[in-house]
């Protein structure tokens, strides 16, 4: 994976940290941060964006879905599901897994 810096494309001050080609206009999370710093109005969507700030710093998605919502005020079903989700695993990390449990494959000849 490729990771870079690159400065933000807002505020042109902060460099963020690039980690996919996708990115094209990276933004810091201090500008990303003013523009969530926003009362949520909808209760329902106001209890899934209430989440420690550390994941919003830590996942641009995160602050985009809610930037999303502040901006255009709907989210598609999927972007919800995939919020959520995305709390989950940030919450929770996966273990890594042990390097007992990897066994080389044997090399199978083409
Ligand atoms: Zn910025």
């Amino acid at each position: 994976m490729v990771q870079y810096k690159q400065k933000c494309t807002r505020c042109r001050k902060n460099y963020v940290l690039v980690k996919s080609w996708k990115d094209r206009y990276p933004v810091c999370y201090d500008c990303d941060k003013k523009e969530m710093d926003t009362e949520i109005t909808d209760p329902k969507m106001k209890r899934m964006f209430n989440i420690p700030e550390e994941l919003y710093k830590k996942s641009k998605f995160l602050r985009s879905i809610k930037i999303n919502h502040i901006r255009y005020g709907e989210l598609t079903p999927n972007q919800i599901k995939t919020f959520k989700k995305t709390v989950k695993d940030l919450k929770n990390p996966q273990p890594e897994e042990k390097e007992e449990k990897k066994k080389p494959k044997p090399k199978k000849k083409k």
